[in-house]
């Protein structure tokens, strides 16, 4: 995930790019480049960090003007951020120029075999063996750069949203999106390219979102031409007149950027397992794992350290983990693990899990365990923080920047990589049966259609919150597996909504909370048909007979908890460890519905910081 734009017209280019990468930096920064071609050469300015530092190095490294331009804001997946993983990143000839946000799966055999004949990289990018390979397609066919982009990207497995620039044919940009967005804005005489339409909404409203699998060749002064990568067709493009402001834009045409990033939950869990996951051959593979095998195998036990919701999802892989790798594994808070004086040994292995990868109590937590010589592998979303620098080790989430304060996309993911990790150990250690094992890797290769499906509950949950929003308090069950999502689902209502909630393991409630019900007391139920089922309709039983208000979340086409319960959200069929990652949907629509009636700010809640950087 990140941001580029680019232009071609008669206007200077850079003001316009370095504008339109300030709009698109909640897409991502940690570092960004721009790319100018002044009629005669390629000026090239990159650095890490923000828009403003590029625009600082920019002043000094760039002094001529140019109407045509590319530039980019990273969010690093391959490299971490420095100033040469930035892009625009420029093949060997000079020549070549490209940015490019996605992840391209099969760079490590392309980069192999282009190193053969005589290619080098400066970058650890996967984006500099894209472009070498068109440079490479380029020479040996003796192609335009069009063809030649589209012979490689027919090459490449992964995602992407590209701009290309030739030198030697200087009055065109190649575009072309699989899986990454991609709007072209038309002005007269003038195009723009970008992420979305942030970047160009004041010059024009005409515009053509690309669409998964095509590309455009964009030349001045003549008309667009949009064809499709795979076979080469003419698609004919559909130019929207945009009617959304600067802000809608940012928010994809969402409300709040929280319920953006519920809605992307389906491909950024793609995202997650992209390359490391192949389901067809039953293999399942993440380089930080892989290279450390040994240690994993080896350990007597794993420590989980989290805090907030990154320890929800901490809770769901000690279940997955002991059930599938046959490990122990103690999930602890990372504020109590870091102050008790834990029980730490080299035969350990610490997974510490923090989105942003600068959570303070998770990162004196990794200090420690290594202090006391255990192996430390972080579960991070940000590449190149400081927990994931700190770590011995460690696996990226890739979701893209969260941006809503309310984890949400940050916490599938997560659990999507956790889940990676204990399936690889079972497939090492024998723990799970062969069918087993490829039975779960094909369960979680659909798992992101099943969450698309899970979001069409979005009308439901709202009627649901409709009736509910005003209660003072809340209890949210569940068992197994999905005790922590129950847990994981109080906290968004508490954080969003303001709402007291609390979760709790289903069969705990007799020990308590069950006193707490009266007809007054919306219960949420995580009743899915796989699972400890019967047990569950017991509890549901139990709460009925005390008048509870019942709001479970069931399998599709269930009967039993339908006719006990008061309102059913029906969610499709996974197996139970997997299921997490489909029953937490619905919960996350649930409170930010509650918290859009309640009339509170959904992104920035009240009290509440992004990453805690303090303890
Ligand atoms: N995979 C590319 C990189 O790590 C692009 C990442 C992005 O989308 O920003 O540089």
């Amino acid at each position: 995930m990140c941001g580029i734009v680019g232009y071609i017209g008669y206007r200077e280019a850079y003001p316009i790019i370095i504008k339109g990468l300030k709009r698109l930096e909640y897409r991502g920064y940690d570092s960004a480049g721009v790319m100018l071609y002044d009629g005669e050469s390629i000026k090239l300015s990159k650095t890490k960090g923000k828009v403003s530092d590029l625009e600082e190095k920019a002043q000094k490294e760039i002094t001529t003007n140019g109407t045509i331009g590319i530039g980019h804001t990273r969010w690093a997946t391959h490299g971490v951020p420095n100033d040469v993983n930035s892009h625009p990143h420029v093949s060997n000839s000079g020549d070549l120029v490209i940015i490019h946000n996605g992840i391209i799966e099969n760079y490590a055999p392309l980069k192999v075999e282009l190193i053969k004949r005589g290619y080098s990289f400066s970058s650890d990018t996967d984006s500099e063996v894209l472009i070498n390979l068109i440079e490479e397609v380029q020479k040996k066919e003796n192609l335009k750069l069009g063809k030649a982009v589209q012979v490689a990207l027919n090459q490449v497995v992964g995602a992407y949203a590209i701009a290309v620039f030739d030198k030697k044919n200087p009055n065109e940009i190649v575009a072309a999106r699989l899986g990454s967005p991609l709007a072209i804005g038309i002005g007269e005489g003038e195009y723009f390219i970008a992420s979305d339409a942030s970047p160009f909404i004041e010059y024009t409203s005409n515009a053509v979102y690309l669409e998964d699998g095509e590309m455009a060749n964009i030349r001045l002064h003549r008309p667009m031409k949009v064809r499709k990568i795979k076979d080469d067709s003419i698609v004919d493009p559909y130019i929207q007149e945009l009617q959304m402001n600067l802000e809608q834009i940012e928010k994809g045409g969402y409300d709040h950027f929280m319920l953006k990033e519920i809605y992307e939950q389906p491909s950024v869990i793609k995202d997650t397992y992209r390359g490391r996951l192949h389901a067809n051959e039953g293999i399942i593979q993440m380089a930080g794992v892989e290279d450390n095998l040994e240690k994993f195998l080896n350990a007597e036990r794993i420590i989980i350290v989290a805090c907030g919701t990154s320890w929800h999802a901490g809770l769901v892989a000690e279940y997955v983990i002991e059930e599938f790798a046959r490990i122990p594994v103690e999930v602890e808070y990372a504020s109590e693990f870091r102050y008790r004086n834990p029980i730490i040994n080299s035969k350990d292995v610490v997974i510490a899990i923090s989105q942003s990868g600068e959570t303070a109590d998770t990162m004196a937590a990794i200090k420690l365990a290594k202090e006391h010589g255990a192996f430390v592998f972080g579960v991070c979303n940000v590449v190149g923080s400081s927990i994931s620098r700190e770590s011995h080790a460690g696996a990226y989430t890739h979701a893209g920047p969260e941006i809503g304060v309310a984890s949400t996309k940050a916490f599938t993911t997560q659990i999507t990589v956790l889940t990676m990790i204990a399936l690889r150990l079972a497939k090492a250690k024998g723990t799970l049966t062969h069918s087993e094992f490829h039975m779960y890797l094909q369960e979680l290769e659909i798992i992101p259609e099943k969450v698309k499906e899970a979001l069409e509950t979005n009308d439901k949950t709202k009627e649901i919150a409709g009736v509910f929003k005003d209660s003072p308090n809340c209890l949210y069950l569940g068992r197994g597996y999905n005790f922590p999502v129950a847990l994981e689902g109080a906290l968004k209502l508490k954080e969003i909504s303001y709402i007291h909630a609390e979760g709790y393991p289903a069969a705990e409630m007799k020990h308590g909370p069950i006193a707490l019900i009266d007809e007054l007391m919306p219960v949420i139920v995580i009743a899915p048909k796989q699972g400890h089922y019967d047990k569950i309709v017991s509890n549901i039983q139990e709460i009925k007979s005390r008048s509870g208000k019942i709001i479970a979340v069931v399998t599709k086409g269930d009967t039993q908890v339908r006719e006990l319960a008061d309102y059913v959200i029906e969610i499709p069929e996974t197996s139970d460890a997997l299921s997490p990652l489909i029953t937490t949907i619905p919960l996350q629509l649930l409170s930010y519905h509650i918290a859009v009636m309640r009339g509170c700010n959904v992104d920035q809640p009240r009290n509440l910081a992004k990453s805690v950087t303090v303890e």
